[in-house]
C-alpha cells in the first residue's frame, strides 16, 4: 500500500500502481470526469501514470491554470499531427502551452499557410479530436530518439535531442502521431469540443534572428464550443477597451516620434485626471502620516554604484551623462530609493522620531528595447506614486497594516473589488541567498502574514518570491474582463539601509539600523491609468472624470443661459463644459457620448424659462431626459460620488 496526501492535507491508502484517474474515482465519479491533468511531488504527470510511492497528488480540472495548460499542450499535439498530414515535408520544432492557448513553431518548407487555411485546419484537428486518441507517454534511448528523426530529415528535433541526456528522452504517441514530448496530457483528445487557429506570425528557431525563420501557428481550444465564443467576444471586449484606442479617442495622452520612443505626452485632459488621481493620493497619504519630498531626475553614478543598482542592472539602463568639464557621470533616475536613503541621512534620528515616512511622485528612466513597449504599459520613463518608509523592526507590523489600509482605499474608491494578495517569502532550502539577520526576516516575514490575515485579505502564498533584499506583499487585480494585473506592492528591504549606513539611537542609546518599506499603491502613474481605462472602458468613477458634465445648448440663443448654468455648476466644484457650437442637439449627444461624458445637461427654451436643465445619463438613450434644478443636480452628483471616494481614516 501507499499513502496519497491530497492538497485539503487529508491521506488516503492506496494499492501500489494506482493512477491519479483511480484516486479522482475513489473521491467521486462526477469528479474524475473533470479531472484532466495531475501533478505528483510536484511534477507533471499523466492521468494514467502509476503511483509507486507515498506522495502528494494534485488533480487538476480545467478550471484549474495546470488543468488549461495540459488541456492546450496536448491540442497541440493534435495541431501537429493534422498539420503534418495536410502538408507534405514539414518539420515540426516546439509547441508548447502559453498563457492563452498554445503555438506550434513549424518549418513548412516549400507550403504556404494563410488566413484562408485556418478553417480547414481547424476542422482537420476537431475531427481527429472526436476520435478519442488517448496520449501514451514511452521512453526512448537518445540513440532511437535521433534515427527516429533522421528518418524525418528534422534537424531542429535532432538539435534537441542532441542536448538531452540519455535515459531523459520520453515520446508521446496518440492516433498515428507521435512527439518528443515531456508529458502532461489530458486523457483523451475527446475533449476538445472546440479549437481555433488565432493567427500565424515568424518566428525565428531558438529565437535567434541569424537561425531559419519558422511559422508560428498560435492555436486555442476548448472543452465547450459556448467556452470559445465567450473568449472571443472577451477579445473583442478587449480590443475595445485598448487604452491606446481610448486614450486617443478620449484626447488623455499621446506618443511622438520626435520626442521619442516610450516617452508619452500627457495632453490637457490626461494630465487633469492624472493630477485628481496624485491629489487623491496626496490627501489620503497626509492623513497616513506621509511628508512630501522632491529629487532629482538624474544622480551621480556612485549613488548607483552604492545602492547596488549600477551592478545589477547599469549595463541595460541608458548609459551615463557626461559633464563637459569636469568629468562627473550621471545617470537617469532608474528609482527614487537612493535619493530617499539620503534625505534620511541628512540629519541623526533617535527611535523616537521614527517611522519616516517620504513619498514622492517621482518620474524615474529605464531602458525597454523599443520592441518590448506597448502604450502607457511599457514605456520608458514613467511616474511612481513611490513612498519609502524608515521604521524600527518593532514598528513594521503596524506599518505594513496601515500601508494595506492605504492599498485597500485606493482600490475601492477606484472600482478595483476582485484581487488576491500574494506573499512573497524566501526558500526555505536557500536561505544563504538572501542578505539580513534570520531574525529580522521571521519579524518581517510574520508582520506580513499577520497583517494580511487581519486585514481579511484572500492570499497566496509563494515562497522563493521573496527579493534577496527582503519579503514582499503584491496585489494582483482582476478587471472587468477577469485579465489578471499586478497593482500595488510592499516590500520590506534590509539592504538599502545597509549600504547607505542608515542609523537610529534606540532606547538602549546604541544605533540600529532602520528597516526599509518600499510601496507604491498605483505602480506607476502611467501604468495604472492604462489599466483603469481598461477596466472601466473611460467610464472612471464619476470623481475622476475629467469631464462630469457638458452643457448642451439647443440653439445659440441659449448661449447665456448656458454660462450662467455653468456658473452654477462651478459653484458646486462639479466640473464642466458647454457645447455651444452651431450643430444639432443630436449631434452634440453623440459627441458627448464619444467622449463618455457622465451627464449631458441640455437647456433650451422651458430650461432658461424655469431655471432648470434636462439632464441625460452617459450610456443610457431612450430613457428620457429628466428635467430638474442645479441644485438637485449637484445633490445627485454628490452622493454619487459620496458612495465611491470614502474619506481615508486612519
Ligand atoms: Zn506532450
Ligand atoms: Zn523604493
Amino acid at each position: 500500500m501507499i499513502k496519497i496526501t491530497l492538497p485539503d492535507g487529508s491521506v488516503k491508502e492506496f494499492a501500489q500502481d494506482v493512477t491519479p484517474m483511480d484516486v479522482a474515482k475513489s473521491i467521486s465519479e462526477g469528479f474524475a470526469r473533470n479531472v484532466i491533468s495531475a501533478s505528483f511531488d510536484g511534477t507533471t504527470i499523466e492521468t494514467t501514470t502509476p503511483l509507486t510511492t507515498d506522495g502528494s497528488l494534485i488533480l487538476y480540472t480545467w478550471n484549474d491554470k495546470e488543468g488549461k495548460k495540459a488541456f492546450w499542450h496536448s491540442t497541440s499535439h493534435v495541431l501537429a499531427q493534422a498539420l503534418q498530414e495536410m502538408y507534405s515535408g514539414i518539420k515540426l520544432t516546439i509547441g508548447p502551452a502559453i498563457e492563452n492557448g498554445f503555438y506550434y513553431d513549424v518549418d513548412f518548407g516549400d507550403n504556404k499557410i494563410t488566413d484562408a487555411d485556418f478553417k480547414a485546419i481547424e476542422d482537420k484537428v476537431l475531427s481527429i479530436a472526436r476520435e478519442k486518441h488517448e496520449f501514451t507517454m514511452r521512453s526512448a534511448t537518445k540513440a532511437e530518439a535521433l534515427e527516429f528523426y533522421a528518418k524525418e530529415n528534422n534537424q531542429y528535433k535532432t538539435e534537441l535531442i542532441t542536448n538531452l541526456a540519455d535515459g531523459t528522452i520520453t515520446f508521446c504517441d496518440h492516433a498515428t502521431f507521435t512527439d518528443l514530448c515531456r508529458g502532461g496530457h489530458i486523457p483523451n483528445t475527446g475533449i476538445i469540443k472546440a479549437m481555433k487557429i488565432m493567427s500565424i506570425a515568424g518566428a525565428y528557431w531558438r529565437g535567434d534572428e541569424k537561425n531559419k525563420q519558422l511559422t508560428r501557428v498560435y492555436g486555442i481550444s476548448f472543452p465547450k464550443q459556448k467556452d470559445l465564443t465567450e473568449y472571443l467576444e472577451l477579445l473583442e471586449e478587449a480590443k475595445r477597451r485598448d487604452h491606446r484606442k481610448l486614450g486617443k479617442e478620449l484626447e488623455l495622452f499621446a506618443f511622438s516620434q520626435k520626442v521619442g520612443q516610450g516617452l508619452p505626452l500627457w495632453l490637457p485632459k490626461g494630465a487633469a485626471l492624472r493630477d485628481r488621481l496624485e491629489q487623491f493620493l496626496k490627501k489620503a497619504q497626509k492623513k497616513g502620516g506621509y511628508e512630501q519630498v522632491v529629487t532629482p531626475h538624474i544622480g551621480q553614478k556612485e549613488l548607483y554604484v552604492t545602492s547596488g543598482h549600477y551592478a545589477k542592472y547599469g549595463a541595460d539602463s541608458f548609459q551615463p551623462i557626461l559633464t563637459p568639464n569636469e568629468g562627473e557621470e550621471f545617470l537617469l533616475k532608474p528609482m527614487n530609493c537612493p535619493h530617499h536613503c539620503e534625505i534620511y541621512n541628512t540629519k541623526p534620528w533617535s527611535y523616537k522620531d521614527l517611522p519616516k515616512r517620504y513619498a514622492e511622485f517621482g518620474t524615474v528612466y529605464r531602458y525597454e528595447q523599443s520592441g518590448e513597449l506597448h502604450g502607457l504599459t511599457r514605456v520608458r520613463g514613467f511616474t511612481q506614486d513611490d513612498a519609502h518608509i524608515f521604521c524600527t523592526p518593532d514598528q513594521l507590523d503596524s506599518e505594513f497594516k496601515k500601508v494595506i489600509d492605504l492599498v485597500l482605499y485606493v482600490f475601492s474608491s477606484l472600482g478595483f473589488e476582485n484581487f488576491t494578495a500574494q506573499i512573497s517569502l524566501r526558500d526555505k532550502e536557500n536561505r544563504d541567498k538572501y542578505i539580513g539577520s534570520d531574525e529580522n526576516w521571521e519579524k518581517a516575514e510574520n508582520a506580513i502574514i499577520n497583517a494580511a490575515a487581519d486585514k481579511g485579505l484572500n492570499t497566496v502564498v509563494e515562497y522563493g518570491e521573496a527579493a534577496f533584499y527582503g519579503p514582499k506583499l503584491d496585489f494582483m487585480v482582476k478587471d472587468a474582463l477577469g485579465r489578471q494585473w499586478q497593482l500595488g506592492t510592499i516590500q520590506v528591504d534590509y539592504n538599502l539601509p545597509e549600504r547607505f549606513d542608515l542609523t537610529y539611537k534606540g532606547s538602549d542609546n546604541e544605533l540600529h539600523r532602520p528597516v526599509m518599506i518600499h510601496r507604491a499603491p498605483f505602480g506607476s502613474m502611467e501604468r495604472f491609468i492604462a489599466i483603469l481605462l481598461e477596466h472601466t472602458a473611460g467610464n472612471f468613477p464619476l470623481w475622476l472624470m475629467p469631464e462630469q458634465a457638458i452643457i448642451l445648448s439647443l440653439s445659440e440663443k441659449y448661449e447665456n443661459y448656458a454660462k450662467k448654468v455653468l456658473d452654477l455648476l462651478e459653484n458646486h466644484e462639479i466640473r464642466a463644459l458647454i457645447d455651444n457650437r452651431n450643430e444639432t442637439i443630436g449631434k452634440k449627444i453623440r459627441d458627448a457620448e464619444m467622449q463618455k461624458t457622465p451627464f449631458m445637461l441640455i437647456v433650451g427654451e422651458e430650461e432658461e424659462k424655469n431655471g432648470t436643465i434636462s439632464i441625460r445619463r452617459h450610456g443610457q438613450e431612450g430613457k428620457g431626459n429628466v428635467t430638474i434644478t442645479i441644485e438637485e443636480f449637484a445633490a445627485i452628483v454628490d452622493e454619487e460620488i459620496k458612495k465611491t471616494l470614502k474619506v481615508f481614516t486612519v
